[in-house]
């Protein structure tokens, strides 16, 4: 079973000479409890790590199940998903002399902290999200909730009148079109 981690310290790493890699096997839970997209699981995977001229390139492939609404009827469905990672990582400070190195790294997550930990979740967290379609359904005919009452109609129909058929709103309708014009 391999180790739940995110975050390595990669002092030795960045002493060693380029070329020099590191070998994970990883579980990984990078997505907050309450947001739109939850994890079922850890992800698992292996990452890699290689001592670059200017920092460490992570390579990694990582896979497990995550859980999202139906965009219909809001029913939770579970997916698989597959994150490729590939990012460079730059330290922040020197690793030998101890000083802090100028960095212009726009994109913080990249950035190994000045105790030399190079942390992957939110790389992880944000390839992850970019794996998830927009559009998820339960099942390819989800018939989706009623607009007025919430009804799941996959269940059953509601009572509530069918308002593409009533005339009552095609005269309606009829009048915002005279509105418009
Ligand atoms: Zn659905
Ligand atoms: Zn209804």
């Amino acid at each position: 079973m391999a180790e739940e981690r995110t975050q390595w310290n990669v002092a030795q790493l960045l002493k060693e000479p380029i070329g020099a890699t590191r070998n994970f096997d990883v579980q990984a839970s990078v997505l907050q409890q309450e947001s739109d997209v939850t994890q079922a699981a850890p992800l698992a995977g292996q990452v890699s790590m290689l001592r670059t001229n200017l920092g460490v390139l992570v390579q990694g492939v990582l896979t497990g199940p995550v859980t999202v609404a139906c965009t219909r009827c809001l029913k939770p469905v579970t997916l698989h998903v597959t994150v490729e990672l590939e990012e460079e990582f730059k330290p922040t400070v020197d690793v030998v002399r101890g000083s802090y190195v100028p960095v212009d790294e726009e994109d913080t997550a990249l950035l190994i902290d000045e105790h030399h930990v190079l942390d992957i979740s939110e790389v992880l967290r944000q390839a992850v999200l970019l794996e998830v379609p927009i559009q998820v359904l339960c099942r390819p005919d989800c018939a989706g909730l009623c607009q007025t009452c919430g009804q799941d109609l996959n269940e059953g129909t509601c009572d509530c009148p069918d308002e593409e058929s009533d005339a009552r709103w095609e005269q309606l309708s009829a009048l915002l079109d005279d509105i418009e014009l």
